[in-house]
């Protein structure tokens, strides 16, 4: 990964990978700052619609999230956004609670909703 920027992990589930995208490119030019990484069909999205390179982890179902989690644990994430759908239950919700818990274990800036996105990113 590039030193030289922090790195972001951008996660949406289904019902939130709209928001994510809109948000993505509301925040185009701060996005540009960091390197940008997340699970496989967010950061598809998100590069798609905002043309910034996003490095795709497996998709967050498959392990994505368990992925993230161990960048965190070495310390090669500094910060995520993570919009999970409240309303809806997830099959990999075993690994969202382990990704939820290592980002406490590590003090890492954890957004999961565009306000506190809006803020992670001044
Ligand atoms: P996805 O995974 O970006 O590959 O859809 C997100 C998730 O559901 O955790």
């Amino acid at each position: 990964m590039d030193n030289s920027k922090p790195t972001l992990a951008l996660v949406a589930h289904d019902n939130k990978k709209a928001e994510m995208v809109a948000w993505a490119m509301k925040h185009k030019e701060e996005l540009s700052h960091y390197f940008l990484c997340g699970t496989g069909h967010t950061a598809k999205m998100v590069q798609d619609a905002t043309g910034l390179q996003v490095k795709q982890y497996l998709s967050g179902p498959l392990g994505g999230d368990l992925e993230i989690g161990s960048e965190i644990a070495n310390k090669r994430i500094q910060k995520i956004v993570f919009f999970w759908d409240p309303l809806q239950a997830q099959p990999h919700d075993p690994d969202v609670k382990a990704l939820m818990r290592i980002v406490a274990v590590y003090n890492i800036p954890f957004a999961t909703n565009e306000a506190t996105a809006d803020c992670l990113l001044r």
